[in-house]
């Protein structure tokens, strides 16, 4: 029985990730995800009217097309987390398999809130929770099985193949992270165990290879004293009080909340994926808000929020969208004096955000921060840290799992090479057990009969 990694999005760019794995003649597709940068820079265009041939052209969405030359059956469509680089494309390409969407509960409710607002296609394919610890039947020769990992989205897993060939790990996205709140750590026993059992192929994500030496990632604790030291002065200060950060990192929200509720003032959530990530982690008991606190996606009570915050500013803090300065997003709405709250002399911004690197977002956050400063606002940049695994993390990982082939991939071909740099580090040959994918190409083991 053949095994084969078919590498569809993701391989040349952090972004549209989508992989498959033929087992025989079953076929199991791994995410399918959005291009973020694309859509930045495409910002006019209403993707959920658009055509997935457009989108695919525009390189928004992963390249299906070359999965009608794959001769096997389709069994799952497998969602790894939440992150829209991720699930974001479900709604363009999901229609075209006969197969159910699998993910973990808040990954899957986030994939059907896509699915909801989507305006070109119907996607009716069945959606399967599966929780991290269970199994999951695919097909006679194929389980599925969620293990824990941590990342910064809730409720992300690895997803394990377990084959007649042995098993495929597919690990986008993850980092080794032992203190957060509203996460238990990895399951490494599990992970062992599975090194133990016998890996035939890891699929990888290599994001952080080249920004990351000799190091591990920090744990999610470091953002949270470092917030803490931050923001300590400024909640009882008069001024404004404004902080920015990914929508989707509700651990993030949760430590941001926790220590603005040990002040007086009044918490407001504002944006609309602050409101469609913030409220459905709320609802499943993820978010625990504090009682002063509020979400506002829509631009109406965004703006009548915003009208209350501007009349006494020491009474609120205002949780935004916007790290990155994208124009339609609110912060730098604020910043250029487009919405009902000003800027005044004095105000603090956090950004407890990176500039995620690319042009774009270089140029548009420059121009949000020099317009809060013109406005007289005390900036502080980069309260964070990263919820992807560092280049010494992803040598315990490979440690872990012993896995016989590997595959970097969720990166350009700078961040796989580096991974391979250090894969060879451990033992592995570019080219025998390292394997170098782009868009399109594919990964045959075992020669198969
Ligand atoms: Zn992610």
């Amino acid at each position: 029985m053949s095994v084969e990694v078919i590498a569809v999005g993701g391989y040349e760019e952090v972004g549209k990730n989508m992989s498959a794995v033929k087992v025989g003649d079953d076929v199991v597709i791994f995410d399918m995800g959005i291009n973020l940068d694309r859509i930045h820079i495409h910002e006019d265009t209403d993707i959920a009217r658009m055509h997935s041939l457009d989108l695919i052209e525009r390189g928004v969405i992963p390249n299906d097309t070359l999965m009608k030359d794959v001769d096997g059956k389709v069994r799952a469509i497998v969602f790894s987390h939440g992150h829209l680089d991720h699930i974001g494309a479900v709604a363009k390409l999901a229609h075209r398999y006969d197969a159910p969407l699998i993910g973990t509960p808040y990954t899957l409710a986030l994939a059907e809130n896509s699915i909801k607002q989507e305006r070109k296609f119907e996607v009716s394919n069945p959606l399967q929770v599966l929780n991290a610890g269970e199994k999951m039947q695919l097909s006679p020769d194929i389980t599925l099985e969620f293990v824990h990992t941590t990342h910064s989205i809730p409720q992300a897993v690895h997803p394990v193949l377990h084959t007649p060939e042995g098993i495929i790990v597919y690990a986008n996205d993850f980092k080794f992270d032992n203190h957060m709140m509203l996460s238990p750590p990895p399951d490494y026993d599990r992970l062992r165990q599975l090194g133990r059992k016998g890996v035939l192929a890891l699929i990888v994500e290599t994001t952080r290879m080249t920004e990351t030496k000799q190091e591990k990632t920090y744990s999610e604790k470091v953002a949270r004293i470092v917030l803490e030291d931050i923001m300590k002065d400024m909640l009882t200060s008069k001024e404004g009080l404004l902080v920015t950060t990914f929508s989707s990192h509700i651990e993030r929200i949760q430590a941001i909340c926790n220590i603005a509720q040990k002040s007086n003032r009044k918490i407001l959530l504002l944006g609309r994926s602050m409101e469609r990530f913030g409220s459905i982690a709320e609802r499943m008991g993820l978010l625990e808000l504090p009682k002063s606190a509020s979400i506002f996606g829509s631009p109406k009570s965004v703006n009548r929020a915003l009208a209350r915050a501007e009349e006494k500013r020491s009474d609120y803090i205002l949780v935004t969208t916007g790290h990155q300065g994208e124009p339609d997003a609110l912060l730098p709405r604020i910043a250029s004096g487009k919405t009902h709250f000003n800027v005044h002399p004095g105000d603090n911004v956090v950004i407890s955000a990176p500039i995620i690197p690319n042009p774009t977002n270089a140029a548009n956050r420059n121009l949000m921060e020099r317009r809060l400063k013109g406005n007289g606002a005390r900036i502080y940049t980069n309260a964070h840290v990263s919820g992807h695994a560092g280049r010494e993390d992803h040598r315990d990982f490979i440690r872990m799992l012993q896995p016989e082939h590997i595959i970097p991939s969720h990166g350009d071909l700078e961040m796989l090479a580096a991974y391979t740099e250090m894969a060879e580090e451990e033992g592995y040959k570019m080219g025998n057990d390292i394997h170098v994918l782009r868009n399109g190409q594919a990964q045959v083991f075992n020669g198969g009969i």
